[in-house]
């Protein structure tokens, strides 16, 4: 559903991404591997045309969305992308203190974005909100949509943000270290959460993380980025199995 073709990614004069090329079919997960600095985030950021807000440019390369509507979105105007960020292609962060507006409730934020992306008001988008929390399986929903931000746990954050970004039952879900601020208990039912609606929404995911074991566990195939290269693909249990660059292998040596 997703094509990325020799992507190369620039900040000023520096490159992030050089050459990068994947592919993300309907259904599957994949994982975008590497360590900080290797340009996991700046392709994130170029799929959903963000990275020119960071200060960056796509200096070449093909970025396809291939589902209902074709679409080559490095060569988008302003109201495409508009249409294409959140209604198509939906993304989560590591923090999402910072995606969330400290001084709306709960409700109020689920309710904008359903009036923006679906033209939902009033009881409607009530009601919406509140099937988009059972949806991420937030315990007392009705109460929560009272609440702000920061009266929420970490993990109770990442999913109104999942289910926020899925109110629009996108083609794709690129999820950027959704996992990495939260313990362990809460980040294993985050992942759950993710796959369980993955299997029932039937969206592509791109999962972007530098730890090896949570790829184990949600990933079918893996992308192995060095330095803005990519180093290896594979499906995740052969490439586990059987790691053919020596960069993967030192990577697997260094988790635990
Ligand atoms: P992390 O795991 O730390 O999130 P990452 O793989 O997401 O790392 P990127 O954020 O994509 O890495 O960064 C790739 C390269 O681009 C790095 O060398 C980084 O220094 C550089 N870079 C990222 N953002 C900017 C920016 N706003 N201005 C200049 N350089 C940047
Ligand atoms: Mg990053």
């Amino acid at each position: 559903v997703l094509s990325v073709r020799d992507l190369h990614v620039a900040f000023g004069d520096t490159e992030a991404v050089h050459g990068l090329s994947f592919d993300i079919h309907r259904g599957e997960t994949l994982a975008l591997v590497g360590e900080s600095g290797s340009g996991k985030s700046a392709t994130a950021l170029s799929i959903l045309r963000l990275i020119e807000r960071e200060g960056g440019r796509i200096a070449s390369g093909e970025i396809r969305i291939n589902g209902t509507q074709p679409a080559e979105i490095t060569t988008l105007g302003a109201s495409q992308l508009r249409a294409l960020r959140g209604d198509r292609i939906a993304m989560i962060f590591q923090e999402p203190m910072t995606s969330l507006n400290p001084v709306m409730t709960i409700g109020a934020q689920i309710c904008e974005t359903l009036s923006l992306h679906l033209g939902l008001r009033g009881r409607a988008a009530h009601d919406a909100a509140l099937t988009a929390l059972e949806r991420v399986k937030i315990p007392d929903p009705e109460r929560r949509l009272n609440q702000y931000p920061h009266e929420l746990s970490g993990g109770l954050r990442q999913r109104v943000m999942i289910a926020m970004a899925l109110t629009c039952e996108p083609e794709v879900l690129i999820a950027d270290e959704p996992t990495t601020a939260l313990d362990v208990t809460t980040q294993a039912e985050i992942l759950k959460l993710i796959a369980s609606l993955q299997k029932d929404m039937g969206m592509a995911v791109l999962f972007i993380t530098h730890d090896l074991g949570v790829v184990d566990e949600i990933a079918d195939r893996v992308v192995v980025l060095k330095d803005g290269c990519k180093v290896e693909e594979g499906f995740t249990s052969t490439l586990f199995a059987a790691p053919n660059a020596p960069y993967t292998k030192e990577l697997m040596a260094a988790s635990p």
